[in-house]
């Protein structure tokens, strides 16, 4: 999709740390970490929210985990444990509509439900 912003980092037009490719899955670092380690895994394919996900796509989830598994432990945060999460929709706080996972460990995190 031309103006999406992931879509542009897909198409190298817009500059992105990367740190995994394959075919159909994209990972780079956050542009505004909120954790020690903070890397969004998206996939290639416009999809902008979870909404949208069909059948079809069902092994791109599977490739996101196997990316966020592999990413865990090319930065060294298996043992430790992480988070792995999907913000969907508006107040799901969703800011960016394509949809993307967001890798974060490296610290202690904070409950989610206090
Ligand atoms: P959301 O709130 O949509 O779940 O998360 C969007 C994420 O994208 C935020 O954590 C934000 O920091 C990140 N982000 C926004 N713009 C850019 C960008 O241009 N480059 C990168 N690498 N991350 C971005």
């Amino acid at each position: 999709m031309s103006d999406c912003l992931f879509c542009k980092i897909v198409n190298d037009e817009i500059p992105a740390r990367k740190v995994f490719e394959n075919e159909h899955v994209l990972a780079f670092h956050d542009i505004a970490p909120q954790a020690n380690v903070h890397i969004l895994i998206i996939p290639k394919k416009h999809l902008a929210t979870m909404n949208d996900l069909t059948a079809e796509d069902a092994h791109l989830m599977g490739e996101i985990h196997l990316a966020a598994k592999q990413l865990a432990e090319e930065t060294g945060i298996s043992e430790s444990g992480y988070r792995l999460i999907n913000n969907c929709g508006e107040d799901g706080g969703q800011v960016v509509f394509h949809i993307h996972y967001h890798l974060m460990g490296g610290e202690k995190l904070g409950r989610l439900n206090g």
